[in-house]
């Protein structure tokens, strides 16, 4: 009885959805302490104490038809308004409350954009290895999306098979950094020379295309480096960002869209997407969420816990051989499979009950994806299990 298009998404199922599953499924059998689970990017730092006490002080203080009421569908003004002069005095932008849409997350927020963006056959560019969500939201609104293959030196995108990809049809790129599987993070240098191609292809093709920048690790990021804003180097961005990693709040689903007044189309654009935030079914973003996050816009998560990890994960997993980038931002490490096949090591791993995610599933074979947002006693105790899968795989080749 089900629809021919969702049969298709129940047989390809997200294989890291899949991968949790079996998380639990090893937990019952060996005891979750013996079961090590990188396989889901669940923020494992505590949500900052701000936020527990701005839900306590709403709720205290405010009535509850003004907390938990409809408002208008981009949200609340006064927390657009909010969000808007956090981000200006951040990035030295000129946004206010119009430029801001407050969304179910950034999953939310990028349905909300190729809604509001696509027709059917369009086509929309990613660079691999790209979180394989998107293809999926591609396929909602019958759009096509077009990979760029890998450039596994560094991997910054590879930005002359990129050229090549750009056609009339296109309507947009996404750009997320840091970066879901490879916690890269994009350069200015890269971001300048992808805006250049952009402005000669528009120019050329007489189109608009748009980035969406997929942004919710912007706040991960280590060692003080910088993740660019992208407005400000590209007319035509609209940024989508979200709260669920930056304050550890997936399950609350709250973020918001960012479409600067410079951009083409503007005043459509702001309109349409109102109504695909409604018309899509989320109506509005939470709005409890949306009056705690205006009350938390400097807080920060602990950054140091997931940088622990990081180093231990890194330092050791070189130490053991295994070929990998250190990760700039975000909580993943993306490695080389030490065999050719990257879902045979994965099921490999899982006999040391290791659960990695293939990078098949990011558009990038050979490689595994670690999520490190884990205790750091996992990492430690799964340790020996990642030597002795090396070792393993050095004797059968
Ligand atoms: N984009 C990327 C790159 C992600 O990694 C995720 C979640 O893991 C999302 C979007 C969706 O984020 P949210 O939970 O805020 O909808």
């Amino acid at each position: 009885m089900i629809s021919n298009k969702m049969m298709e998404q129940v047989s390809k199922s997200s294989v890291i959805r899949a991968m949790f599953e079996e998380g639990k499924r090893l937990a019952s059998i060996y005891g979750a302490e013996n079961v090590y689970d990188f396989s889901l990017g669940n923020p494992n730092v505590e949500a900052p104490e701000e936020v527990k006490k701005a839900i306590i002080e709403i709720l205290q203080e405010e009535k509850p038809a003004a907390i938990h009421g409809y408002m208008n569908n981009s949200g609340y003004e006064d927390v657009r308004e909010a969000i808007a002069q956090s981000l200006n005095k951040r990035f030295g932008t000129g946004f206010n409350a119009k430029n801001i849409l407050m969304t179910v997350g950034a999953a939310g927020g990028l349905n909300v954009v190729f809604k509001t963006l696509l027709n059917a056959g369009d086509e929309v560019i990613t660079f691999a290895p790209f979180f394989g969500e998107y293809n999926s939201y591609a396929s909602n609104y019958d759009a096509k999306l077009v990979v760029v293959p890998p450039n596994t030196v560094d991997f910054q995108p590879n930005l002359d098979a990129f050229s090549d990809l750009i056609t009339d049809r296109t309507k947009a790129v996404i750009v997320n950094s840091p970066n879901n599987p490879t916690g890269v993070v994009y350069s200015e240098a890269t971001i300048i020379k992808l805006a250049e191609i952009l402005n000669e292809k528009q120019k050329a093709l007489g189109t608009s295309i748009y980035i969406i920048s997929d942004e919710p690790y912007r706040e991960l990021a280590y060692d003080g480096v910088e993740v660019p804003y992208l407005t400000k180097y590209y007319a035509n961005t609209i940024v989508g960002y979200s709260y669920s990693k930056s304050l550890s709040l997936p399950g609350e689903r709250i973020g918001y869209l960012v479409m600067p007044t410079e951009m083409a189309d503007f005043e459509n654009f702001v309109s349409a997407a109102n109504i695909a935030n409604r018309i899509l079914g989320f109506v509005n973003a939470p709005s409890l969420f949306q009056r705690v996050i205006a009350k938390c816009l400097d807080a920060q998560v602990d950054l140091e816990g997931y940088n622990r990890n990081r180093e231990l994960l890194y330092n050791n997993l070189k130490a053991f051989g295994y070929d990998c980038i250190k990760p700039e931002g975000a909580f993943y490490m993306f490695v080389k499979a030490p065999v050719a096949d990257d879902r045979a090591f994965a099921e490999m791993a899982k006999s040391k009950n290791i659960l990695l995610v293939p990078g098949s599933a990011f558009g990038c074979p050979g490689y595994v994806r670690i999520a490190y947002c884990v205790a750091y006693s996992t990492i430690e105790n799964a340790l020996p299990g990642f030597k002795a899968l090396i070792e393993e795989c050095r004797a059968q080749a």
